[in-house]
């Protein structure tokens, strides 16, 4: 271990916040294959997707042509809460670590939902207020998401209810007192309040409840009710355009340090996280300013990019969704009961799909549980932050990257995006202390049920 002196180590600028969000489909010289709509199979309009989604958000979603969006001056007074977040020089890893490597984090797990989905959560209840609804509807599996709406949501006072897999609501209870303090109505799923929920109660199919079934949940009584509509804080391409602030204060903050990065890595569920803090550096590549290489992590038990197809497939497992060309494990792919609670969506970002396919993201990488919470303890161990499992998928590729560079004597700049704490998950880190953390690998068989689940759709690619 070397002897050197440790700098101060967090820089937070205040003029880092970013005036606008960026879009990188405007820049993206083959755009991702249009969102279909289940029941014609032409792609989605504004029309189509009006009755779901805040307007400000359907335009948003169809988006090609504007690089950049202006941030509502009411969602940065509120990111002023808690943003710029903090771009961290983790010298104490590197010294542990003893590499030549300069790692950098951008922290997004201060604010007190945990993780980076507030970025999104926000923008989206503001469009809401903004078109004069009151009410808003979402699903919440982990319960960071969840968390996150009911904190933008009694912002602007709006009324929240959240539908909550029931196997969650049950065994941690804690997320859902956190959203009730935020004064959102959450509802165990599947429920009574809904015609998806009671048939799948009547019927005892799933009654531990999925994601699935929560968005068809939500997406029902959205629908359903006067002066409200559904939110979603993942995948969808208004998210990453929300999410791009990360990544538009880290520049900011490193061109301020001289630093660019060599590497940029994100652990990916449905991707918004990782298209957030790549955006402005995939936009130096997409330009050939500059060649960052791009590393997508993903749990080895729900490994989307390095073992999906790339097809059309349905959003949801309820079939009910528009139908977005991505990499896919199926929409009926259930993945095993595993921690990386964040990162277990069967599908991925339509545009990180169409950028990893077109060789823009150099690399996916899958990674094992129980080597993430290796590097989760070694991490928190160095640089004192408890980090989120989620986002631990990217400190293994990050250390990993590091260890590498010690390898070659590389003086590389690596920087990866920590997304969330990890107080919300401790059950998990109890079994990795008790050691009774499994890694489960699906099969190649489990993997064909999933992708039997994919539609075929003649005459379309
Ligand atoms: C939801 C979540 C993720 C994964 O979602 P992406 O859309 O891929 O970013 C990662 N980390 C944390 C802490 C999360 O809550």
């Amino acid at each position: 271990m070397s002897t050197m002196e440790i700098p101060y180590k967090t820089y937070l600028g205040e003029d880092e916040l970013p005036t606008h969000f960026y879009n990188v489909r405007a820049d993206m010289q083959t755009d991702h294959a249009p969102i279909l709509h289940p029941g014609t199979l032409q792609p989605v309009t504004v029309a189509d997707l009006e009755p779901v989604f805040c307007t400000e958000l359907v335009k948003q979603e169809l988006n090609t042509t504007d690089r950049l969006i202006p941030i509502p001056e009411p969602v940065r007074d509120f990111y002023r809460m808690y943003r710029p977040s903090p771009l961290i020089r983790a010298y104490y890893l590197e010294r542990a670590l003893d590499t030549p490597a300069r790692i950098y984090y951008k922290y997004e797990g201060g604010n007190t939902s945990g993780s980076h989905k507030l970025n999104s959560a926000i923008a989206q209840a503001h469009y809401a207020k903004e078109q004069g609804l009151t009410c808003l509807t979402t699903e919440t599996g982990a319960g960071q998401w969840g968390t996150a709406m009911s904190m933008a949501c009694v912002y602007f006072d709006l009324d929240l209810k959240v539908y909550m897999v029931k196997v969650s609501y049950e065994q941690k209870p804690y997320r859902k007192t956190v959203m009730q303090t935020y004064g959102a109505q959450v509802i165990a799923s599947p429920s009574e309040t809904t015609q998806i929920g009671r048939k799948m109660l009547a019927e005892h199919i799933n009654p531990n409840g999925s994601l699935g079934t929560a968005i068809s949940e939500a997406v029902e009584v959205a629908v359903g009710t006067e002066g409200c509509r559904y939110v979603l804080g993942s995948v969808l391409n208004q998210v990453l355009i929300h999410q791009s602030v990360i990544g538009l204060e880290a520049a900011a903050a490193m061109e301020k340090l001289g630093e660019y990065p060599d590497v940029v890595i994100g652990c990916a569920g449905g991707g918004s996280n990782l298209g957030g803090l790549m955006a402005p550096f995939m936009a130096d590549r997409l330009a050939g300013r500059r060649a960052p290489r791009f590393i997508a992590v993903e749990p080895a038990s729900c490994p989307s990019m390095t073992r999906g197809r790339f097809a059309y497939d349905f959003c949801d497992t309820g079939q009910v969704t528009p139908l977005a060309k991505m990499y896919t494990l199926g929409n009926g792919f259930i993945p095993s009961a595993n921690h990386a609670g964040g990162l277990r969506y069967h599908g991925m970002s339509p545009i990180l799909s169409q950028l990893y396919h077109d060789g823009h993201i150099d690399e996916a990488r899958a990674v094992e549980q129980s080597s993430v919470f290796a590097a989760a303890e070694q991490f928190c161990r160095a640089e004192g932050t408890l980090p989120a499992p989620e986002s631990s998928h990217a400190i293994r590729a990050a250390i990993d990257e590091a260890l590498a560079a010690k390898e070659s004597g590389e003086e590389k700049v690596i920087l990866f995006g920590l997304t969330g704490n990890g107080y919300y998950d401790l059950l998990a880190y109890q079994q990795y202390n008790e050691g009774t953390m499994t890694d489960y690998i699906p099969t190649d068989e489990d993997l064909e049920r999933g992708f039997a689940t994919i539609p075929s759709l003649p005459g379309i690619q």
